[in-house]
């Protein structure tokens, strides 16, 4: 969610195989990337590719990861932009950065666009929100819908959005021909949590005694966001002691630094 407005239309070199877990999201998407790879095959007959769709899920499940493995899987360029950069945007400049943004994956097609935190544009129209100017942000979702609407079907660009809330979404973005498929990205369970531990634990040097299993029993409640910085924090707990490997206590350390951090977390969100 960090992502610059523009990540310039580059290729990503993120696969599926960076993607732990969600094999019903993963397989949903499979689809999007046969029709980046062969529109053809799917036109010849006739058929109409859908234009887009929302990833829906909490945060830090791998709602990004999961956009960009589509466009490295498909070898794609990849066009980013995320809702909340649209905060408190001067009159007229969000629509127009939509219009460039289109612009852009329209050249490049067949590419991706992803726009993350989509709420913050696409709330329902009418409601208050945290944008500098409800009218601003009406613009800009205006412009999403009528370049949603004005290219064809055929165009080559499908477009990927994320957010943590579709039920504050605007039914129109919903619409046939817009965002009509919805793919849920959901919490990892304790097998798949052991999944996103093997991807993480790659790049560690771990003590012999380190066992996933152990690791993702230790870990209810965890986003893959949260397993990934708890494999790097257990590393700089390890690495402050002088260990050679990171062992079982640096990962129980960082397990409760974490949990003390999520903790605060929500204290402040109610
Ligand atoms: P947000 O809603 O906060 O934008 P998100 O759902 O888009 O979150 P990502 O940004 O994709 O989540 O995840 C952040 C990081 O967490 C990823 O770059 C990756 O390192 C790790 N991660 C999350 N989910 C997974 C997963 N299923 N498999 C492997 N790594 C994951």
């Amino acid at each position: 969610s960090k992502a610059k407005v523009f990540e310039k239309g580059k290729g990503t070199d993120v696969t599926f195989k960076d993607v732990a877990g969600l094999e019903g999201a993963k397989e949903e998407v499979q689809e999007i990337v046969a029709f980046l790879k062969n529109p053809q095959k799917y036109t010849d007959l006739g058929a109409k590719i859908p234009k887009g769709a929302i990833l829906v899920g909490p945060p830090g499940t791998g709602k990004t990861l999961l956009a960009k493995a589509v466009a490295g899987e498909a070898d794609v360029p990849f066009f980013s932009l995320s809702g909340s950069d649209f905060v408190e945007m001067f009159v007229g400049v969000g629509a127009s950065r939509v219009r460039d943004l289109f612009k852009q994956a329209k050249e490049k097609s067949p590419s991706i666009i992803f726009i993350d935190e989509i709420d913050a544009i696409g709330r329902a129209r009418g409601k208050n929100n945290n944008m500098g100017s409800n009218d601003e942000r009406e613009n800009t979702l205006n412009q999403l819908l009528t370049e949603m609407d004005g290219f064809g079907t055929n165009s080559g660009v499908i477009i990927l959005a994320a957010t943590n809330r579709a039920d504050v979404l605007d039914k129109a973005l919903m619409r046939a021909g817009r965002f009509d498929r919805q793919i849920y990205v959901d919490m990892p369970d304790l097998n798949e949590r052991k999944q996103i531990f093997e991807v993480h634990l790659k790049p560690i040097k771990l003590s012999k005694e380190m066992d996933v299993d152990f690791l993702a029993k230790q870990t209810p409640g965890f986003s893959g966001a949260d397993i990934a910085n708890l494999c790097n924090e257990a590393a700089l707990i390890a690495a402050r002691k002088d260990k050679k490997a990171v062992e079982k206590q640096d990962f129980l350390d960082a397990v409760d630094r974490i949990i003390g951090g999520l903790e605060k977390k929500n204290k402040i969100i109610t």
